[in-house]
Order: C-alpha cells, then sequence, then structure tokens
C-alpha cells in the first residue's frame, strides 16, 4: 500500500510529498513539532501532544493554519488513510516559503504535514536489559537562549549529543544544564527512583516537558509512589536504585549503567516494572480512536 503523506490539507503520495527549499523550516530550523504514538486503532494523549504543539508555534510567534480540533481531525485521517492501528505519528509545522534572510515575516504561508508509519520498536530485550547510557559533554540548551520547552525543528543540541552516543556505542546520554544538574537525554526525560521516592528533574532545568513524563508521573501517583521533581546532580544518578527513561518511542526504558557504573544491582528494579505495566495499561485504554 503506497504510504499518504497529510501535506496542507491533502493526502499526497509519499513520492509527491515535497516542500520548498526555501522553506525556513528547512533554512533556520524555524517551525515546531511532535511525535506522537497510536496504540490499538487510537492515537494516545492527542489533545496533551496538540497543545504542546500550539504552545511551541505561540512561542516562536508562529500562526498555525488550522485550529486544535482541525490538527486532531487532520492527524486521525490521516492514520485511517494509512491503515494505522499501531504506530508513529510525525505531525510538523514549518514557517513556510520566504527568501535567504531570517525575517519570519517574509514567510506568510505556514506549511503544516503529517507523517503516520509504522513504528520501529525499541527491541523488546532492552525492556528486559535494560540501557546503559553516558554523560554528554553537550550541555542542554539553556533556557535563556532556547527554551527547550519548545519542541522547534531546531534539534542541533540534541544531535552533538547525541554524536557524543553514538560514539560511545550507547542508545542514549544524559545531557546536564549549564549549571551541571540533571536536564533530560537527547530525545527521552529521565527519571531516578531512591529510597522508594521517583524522581524526575523539574521543567526549570531546561527539560521538554514530556507527554509520557506526565503520564509516567499520574501512573506513579496511582501507584501510591512519592514523586518529587527537583534538581539533581549526575552523583544522585549514580547512586540511585533504579533508573529509567519515557518517551513517545523509548516509552519506559530501563536503565542499567550510566557511565560505567552499575545502577542498582544492574538490572531493571522492581518500581520501573511496576511503571512499565501501569503505563502499558494506560495506552491500553485511552485515546483518540481512529475508526468507528
Ligand atoms: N525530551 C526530548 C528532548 C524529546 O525530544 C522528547 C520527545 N522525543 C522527550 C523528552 C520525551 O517527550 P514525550 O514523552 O512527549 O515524547
Amino acid at each position: 500500500m503506497e504510504q499518504l503523506i497529510y501535506l496542507d490539507g491533502n493526502l499526497v503520495e509519499r513520492d509527491q510529498a515535497k516542500l520548498s527549499v526555501y522553506d525556513h523550516g528547512l533554512l533556520y530550523g524555524d517551525g515546531v513539532f511532535e511525535g506522537i504514538r497510536a496504540y490499538h486503532g487510537r492515537v494516545f494523549r492527542l489533545d496533551q501532544h496538540i497543545k504542546r504543539l500550539i504552545r511551541s508555534a505561540r512561542a516562536i510567534m508562529l500562526d498555525i493554519p488550522l485550529s486544535h480540533e482541525e490538527l486532531v481531525e487532520a492527524t486521525v485521517e490521516t492514520c485511517r488513510a494509512n491503515d494505522i492501528r499501531d504506530g508513529y505519528i510525525r505531525l510538523v509545522v514549518t514557517r513556510g516559503v520566504g527568501d535567504l534572510g531570517l525575517d519570519p515575516r517574509k514567510c506568510s504561508d505556514p506549511s503544516v504535514f503529517i507523517i503516520a508509519a509504522n513504528i520501529q520498536l525499541y527491541p523488546k530485550e532492552l525492556y528486559e536489559t535494560g540501557l546503559p547510557l553516558i554523560t554528554c559533554s553537550t550541555r542542554r540548551n539553556s533556557p535563556a537562549s532556547l527554551d527547550p520547552g519548545i519542541k522547534s525543528l531546531n534539534y542541533l543540541n540534541n544531535i552533538l549529543a547525541k554524536i557524543e552516543c553514538i560514539q560511545a556505542d550507547v542508545e542514549e546520554g544524559i545531557m546536564l544544564t549549564n549549571g551541571g544538574m540533571v536536564s533530560e537525554c537527547t530525545g527521552d526525560n529521565i527519571f531516578v527512583v531512591s529510597d522508594g521516592e521517583l524522581v524526575t528533574p523539574p521543567v526549570e532545568a531546561g527539560i521538554l516537558d514530556g507527554i509520557t513524563r506526565t503520564a509516567v508521573i499520574e501512573c506513579a501517583q496511582a501507584e501510591g509512589i512519592t514523586v518529587s521533581e527537583r534538581m539533581f546532580p549526575i552523583t544522585e544518578v549514580y547512586t540511585a536504585d533504579e533508573c529509567f527513561l519515557t518517551g513517545t518511542a523509548a516509552e519506559l526504558v530501563p536503565v542499567v549503567r550510566v557511565d560505567g557504573r552499575s545502577i542498582g544491582d544492574g538490572k531493571p528494579g522492581e518500581t520501573t516494572r511496576r511503571l512499565l505495566n501501569r503505563f502499558r495499561d494506560l495506552t491500553e485504554s485511552e485515546g483518540t480512536p481512529i475508526y468507528d
């Protein structure tokens, strides 16, 4: 079946889904996006993703030509057109075509495109064996320079850190704030469990306020686990009983080594497992239906 891409109001074949080389999304990373999951024929937390997209767009003074409801409808329609039940959705808004200068006022027509594809899942074993991480030397963007709460097309900060991970032969890496505290990973949020308490850096640590992060905090509260959002140094990761990452693609993935040190007993922990099970229950029970 030919893959259909939503592009500015039309569903077009993948080979025909093209943007101009003058689009400022390409020239300057001037645009915003979301990565969304569909589970069992339903889109998970779609409203929250659309809200974050709209907030990101407002932060960069980008007027999305579709309303919240129209974005929901376009996303669902794209899934339906591609027969998606379990998949990954990429929703992107670019500043549109301008000239070679930065001035966004030269771009009068933002472009909206949506790709809905079958997801490349992390290997199943990873949830059993857990991930090794490194601490990256690339610091997370300071919110005073480029707020990581804006999910923009400008991901070079994360890509530089990801290159460090690749060189070290690991999937993910921890990024610190300019002040040296733990912020998040290149494409995931981070949690530690110490003395039965769940701890994660706050939004002020220059993180993307992850939709999965919020869902996992809700799961923890439902499990009666105390959650604390506060700054902590990398030492607290090294000495934690458990550590895991959250993200739309990763879901909730255990971490077993950081910078060559074993976390806890070097195996995915009990609290991590409990939360992963709860999170999976959530993905099976809620979402915006794609099909009637
Ligand atoms: N941090 C960064 C930098 C991300 O790009 C992402 C999304 N891949 C996340 C955290 C996790 O956010 P979410 O749970 O909304 O996918």
